[in-house]
C-alpha cells in the first residue's frame, strides 16, 4: 500500500475547518494593519536561500529538498532547485523582481507549505504551514522604524487573542547590526577558542565559520558551555540599543508583554536587530508556535535596494494545534438533507437544492432509490439539522415536509418559505 510520506501528513476533514478558521482570522488581523497577500512559488533557484539564510544555518546545509533540474539541452547543466524551506527570501526575491516599493506594496503576508527535512515528531514536519508577513520597503516607508517592528509584533498578539489564544510568551531580543557583529564575532570566536573542541562537531564548525549559530546547539553536553559565552546585548552600538529601547517602549505603552531573551539569536542569518519568538506551553518540547526579526540588509544582500524589513512565520500546525476549539465546533455540517421519494423525485429534489444553496443553505442530496428510513440515517450520520421530504404529493401541493433531526418535530413548508426557515433555525 503507497502511504504519505515519512514527516508530510493528510489534514483531513473535520480539521480542515479549523485551518480555514485560523486562516481566515489571519487574513482579517492583516487587513486591518493594511498587509497585503503575495503568493510566491513553492520552488526557487537554491542559491536564493544559501545566500539569504545562510551556508552555516541547519536549515541550509542539512534540511533543504535539492535537486539539479534537467538542463534544456541534454548536454546542458541544469539550474540547482529547492523546494522553499521558508517563505521570506521568496517575497524578498520578489519585492525585488517586481520593483514593488514603486506601487507602495510595503506590507505583504503568503499562507502555504514549507519543506525541511528534519526529524519528525509532533509538532515537527518536513512539509509544514507557515502563515507570515514581511515590513520591507525605503526608510521614507517607515520601514526602519522602531515603530514597525512594535507593530508587527502587536498584530501577533491581536491574532493570538482573536484565536483564543492567551497562554503565550513573547520572548525578545536584538542580534544587532553588521556593525556591532563584527566586535561580536571576535570576541565570540575568542571565548570559543579554549572550549571548542569539547563540543559537537557542528559548534566546532561553526566557531570559526560563523560563532553566531552556536546558539542554534540543541546538544545537551553543550548547553553549560553556551551559557558561560558572552552575549550580544553586551555588544550592541548605540543606534542599534536606541531602537531596541524604543520597540520595548512601544509595545509597553499598548500593552503587549515580553520578557527578554538574549541567547535568542533565531536559527537564520539574516536577522538584524529586534529577534522574537511567541511560545506556549502546552505545545510540550516543539513549543514556538512563531519567529520573526528584522532584516535590514537582506534586500541588498540579494541585488536589491536599501530595503530594511521585518518580518515573521508562523507555524500554522503548531497554532491550530493550540487552539482550544474543537474542529467540530467550527465545521459547518449540512442545513438540510433532501430525501427523494419514490421514482422521478431526483430531478425535483436537484431543482430545490439549486434554489436553497443559491440562498447559502448547505445542502447534502439523497437518491431516489433510497427509502426513507435509510435516509433519515444517513442525515443523522453527516448530523444535518433538517431532512426534506420530496414525494409527488409534496410537489403537486407546492409545500414539503421539513423534519427537525434533533427534536424529530415535522411540519409543512411552502416552497418559497424553504430557506427562510431553515435558515432562521440556525
Ligand atoms: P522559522 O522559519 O525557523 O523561523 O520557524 C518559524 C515557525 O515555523 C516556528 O516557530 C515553528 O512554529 C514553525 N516551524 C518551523 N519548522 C517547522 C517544522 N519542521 N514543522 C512544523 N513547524 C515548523
Amino acid at each position: 500500500m503507497i502511504k504519505a510520506i515519512r514527516g508530510t501528513r493528510d489534514l483531513l476533514p473535520p480539521d480542515t475547518a479549523l485551518w480555514n478558521f485560523v486562516e481566515a482570522a489571519a487574513r482579517d488581523v492583516f487587513r486591518a494593519y493594511n498587509f497585503h497577500e503575495i503568493r510566491t512559488p513553492i520552488f526557487e533557484e537554491t542559491q536564493l536561500f544559501s545566500r539569504s539564510v545562510g551556508e552555516d544555518t541547519d536549515i541550509v546545509s542539512k534540511e533543504m529538498y535539492t535537486w539539479e533540474d534537467r538542463g534544456r539541452a541534454q548536454s546542458e547543466k541544469g539550474q540547482s532547485i529547492t523546494l522553499r524551506p521558508e517563505n521570506t527570501a521568496g517575497v524578498v526575491r520578489a519585492y525585488i523582481e517586481h520593483k514593488l516599493w514603486e506601487r507602495g506594496l510595503n506590507k505583504l503576508y503568503y499562507i502555504g507549505p514549507q519543506f525541511r527535512r528534519e526529524r519528525p515528531q509532533k509538532g515537527r514536519y518536513r512539509q509544514f504551514f507557515q502563515i507570515g508577513a514581511e515590513a520591507i520597503g525605503p526608510p521614507t516607508a517607515g520601514s526602519e522604524s522602531p515603530a514597525r517592528d512594535a507593530e508587527v509584533l502587536e498584530m501577533l498578539a491581536t491574532l493570538l487573542d482573536r484565536l483564543g489564544i492567551t497562554d503565550w510568551t513573547l520572548e525578545l531580543n536584538s542580534v544587532g547590526c553588521p556593525n556591532d557583529r563584527a566586535t561580536y564575532n571576535e570576541a565570540l570566536k575568542n571565548a570559543l577558542k579554549p572550549v571548542a573542541a569539547k563540543m559537537c562537531a557542528d559548534c566546532q564548525r561553526r566557531a570559526v565559520t560563523n560563532p553566531l549559530r552556536v546558539f542554534d546547539c540543541k546538544v545537551p553536553e553543550d548547553q553549560p558551555i553556551i551559557e558561560t559565552l558572552p552575549r550580544i546585548s553586551q555588544y550592541l552600538d548605540e543606534p542599534c540599543r536606541r531602537h531596541f529601547d524604543a520597540v520595548q517602549g512601544i509595545l509597553t505603552a499598548v500593552g503587549v508583554p515580553f520578557t527578554l531573551n538574549d541567547r535568542l539569536v533565531r536559527g537564520l542569518d539574516y536577522y538584524t536587530r529586534t529577534a522574537f519568538e511567541f511560545t506556549h506551553g502546552a505545545l510540550g518540547a516543539q513549543n514556538a508556535i512563531l519567529g520573526g526579526g528584522r532584516y535590514d540588509g537582506l534586500s541588498e544582500s540579494l541585488g536589491g535596494p536599501h530595503a530594511p524589513g521585518i518580518g515573521f512565520a508562523i507555524g500554522e500546525d503548531r497554532l491550530v494545534m493550540s487552539l482550544k476549539e474543537s474542529a467540530d465546533a467550527v465545521a459547518r455540517k449540512p442545513d438540510v438533507y433532501i430525501a427523494p421519494l419514490g421514482p422521478g423525485m431526483d430531478r425535483e429534489s436537484a431543482r430545490l437544492a439549486r434554489e436553497l444553496r443559491r440562498h447559502d443553505v448547505v445542502v447534502e442530496l439523497g437518491d431516489e432509490t433510497f427509502r426513507l428510513k435509510k435516509s433519515f440515517e444517513n442525515a443523522s450520520k453527516m448530523g444535518a439539522r433538517f431532512a426534506l421530504i420530496v414525494g409527488e404529493n409534496e410537489v403537486k401541493a407546492g409545500a414539503f415536509a421539513l423534519k427537525n433531526l434533533e427534536s424529530g418535530e415535522q411540519i409543512s413548508v411552502p416552497r418559497a418559505e424553504l430557506a427562510a426557515k431553515i435558515q432562521s433555525a440556525s
